[in-house]
């Protein structure tokens, strides 16, 4: 086996900078397979990214710790463990269309490619200046993403129909009728909505929806905690 830290990474600060990211890495996925009930291959679609080159330069140490980060724009990286969650309950076949909303820093767009592979994943950003960094970083690390500033909600009608749609901000009243439009039937939608019952306080559940014929199905995920839809 490559001993990483070999003879060939001496003297060659990037390789060994390299290293110590996929040692990091390493880390974290074994720190996520033994916390959460996550499929191997969603585990090996978060090792195969790395999640360092998505974080502002000054916060690259902290890249592989299972925490959110600020990217700028008063906006986060989403935590692994939260991305896998999600990535699981989406659960896309490889070839799948899949639309997100929130490309933030592209981090989770990255891991839906390893999933359903290259060209299939559309991802709306509202902030242009993310969205720019986004795409520029996506096509540098080879991961073929359609990114386009905007409105998530409105951002792909020419693309549809999607199987599936990954929502990575909060929408209030329930995901937005053109999202779920933009899905096909029996796709899937994950998404964090606001919880009626906790409304006062901001609470949030997130949810996997089913699209059918008449509506959508709704599985209830547990309490999170995103960044607002504008
Ligand atoms: N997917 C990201 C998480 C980004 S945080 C990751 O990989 O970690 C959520 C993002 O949603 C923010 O960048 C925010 O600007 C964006 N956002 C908020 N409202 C939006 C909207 N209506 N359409 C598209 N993006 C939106």
């Amino acid at each position: 086996m490559d001993d990483p830290n070999g003879p060939n990474s001496r003297g060659d600060p990037e390789r060994e900078e390299r290293s110590d990211f996929a040692a990091a890495r390493r880390g974290l996925v074994g720190e996520l397979r033994e916390r959460l009930d996550a499929s191997e291959r969603t585990l090996s679609a978060i090792q195969a990214v790395p999640r360092h080159e998505f974080v502002p330069e000054e916060r690259r140490s902290r890249a592989y710790a299972d925490r959110p980060l600020p990217i700028g724009h008063d906006q986060t990286i989403s935590a692994p463990h939260m991305v896998a969650v999600m990535a699981d309950l989406l659960d896309p076949d490889r070839g799948d269309r899949v639309l997100e909303v929130g490309t933030g820093c592209g981090y989770h767009a990255a891991v839906l490619v390893e999933l359903v592979g290259p060209g299939t994943v559309y991802s709306a950003e509202y902030v242009p200046e993310l969205a720019a960094a986004a795409r520029e970083r996506l096509d540098r690390l080879g991961y073929e993403v359609t990114v386009r500033a905007g409105d998530g909600r409105e951002a792909f009608p020419d693309e549809a129909p999607f199987d599936a749609a990954s929502v990575a901000c909060a929408p209030t009243g329930g995901v937005p009728d053109p999202i779920v439009d933009q899905v096909r039937t029996g796709g899937r939608i994950v998404a964090p909505v606001e919880d009626d019952g906790l409304l006062a306080r901001g609470g949030q559940r997130l949810v996997r929806l089913t699209v059918r014929e008449d509506g959508v199905d709704r599985e209830d995920h547990g309490g999170v905690r995103f960044v607002p839809m504008r």
